[in-house]
């Protein structure tokens, strides 16, 4: 059986995916999947922001797009799911905040997997609660490309960076920003994203609206 069709008993294992996915595209994708069946998570949330807590330079489509998005991508995936909580929660989508929600909720036994690319874990001492959010919860770091993760011990510290894995996967070279900036140029997105995320961006407008 390969890895991607093994069924799982209710894991004990959880990922959390928490981005903007403005749009949700293939890079986030593998990422989650790559992390799922290396460390063998029952189930990965997409948990896209309410209000990010990182001001942006341009204006973040609404949530319930990008909710809507995210839920088009990942239907083909039994192991994923999409949640509101950070749409729901009012004030800034802080990943701490987040984590023990779901702990909360999914009860102390489950083990959350915080699952980030190489550009977001070297911010993370800009992150609201660093240090809670290492010791609540396993970081996973994928590879980016034009971010190093060698670099990590060095900006985070050897405490911080040595409780942060790093994904083995082929790097993917694809960004929400690049996706929208093709939009708006009137270059096709197809094979950056879904198929249904590409007709939902055209149908919806997302992108081009003046
Ligand atoms: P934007 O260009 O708008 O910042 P993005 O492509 O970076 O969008 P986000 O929603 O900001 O997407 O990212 C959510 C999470 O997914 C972050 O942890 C980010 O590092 C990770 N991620 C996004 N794209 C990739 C990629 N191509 N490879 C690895 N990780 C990625
Ligand atoms: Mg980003």
């Amino acid at each position: 059986m390969r890895p991607e069709d093994t069924p799982t008993e209710a894991s004990k294992r959880v990922g959390l995916v928490g981005g903007t996915f403005d749009p949700i595209h293939y890079g986030h994708l593998l990422v989650a999947e790559e992390a799922r069946q290396q460390y063998q998570l029952g189930e990965v949330i997409f948990v896209p922001n309410g209000t990010p807590p990182h001001k942006k330079d341009y204006e973040v489509s609404p949530a319930e797009d990008r909710y809507a998005m995210a839920l088009l991508a990942t239907v083909g995936n039994p192991y994923f799911s999409v949640s509101r909580e950070e749409i729901e929660r009012p004030g800034p989508s802080y990943s701490i905040d987040t984590i023990r929600a779901f702990q909360q909720q999914l009860g102390s036994q489950v083990q959350l997997y915080f699952i980030t690319g190489a550009d977001a874990v070297l911010e993370i001492l800009t992150w609201h609660q660093p240090g809670a959010i290492v010791a609540e919860c396993q970081i996973i770091a994928a590879h980016r490309p034009g971010f190093d993760l060698q670099k990590m011990t060095a900006v985070l510290g050897p405490d911080l960076a040595s409780k942060v894995e790093m994904l083995a996967m082929p790097a993917v070279d694809i960004s929400s920003t690049q996706i929208r900036e093709r939009v708006v140029q009137g270059q096709g997105i197809r094979y950056l994203t879904p198929p249904a995320v590409g007709k939902y961006i055209s149908k919806s407008g997302q992108y081009n609206k003046s």
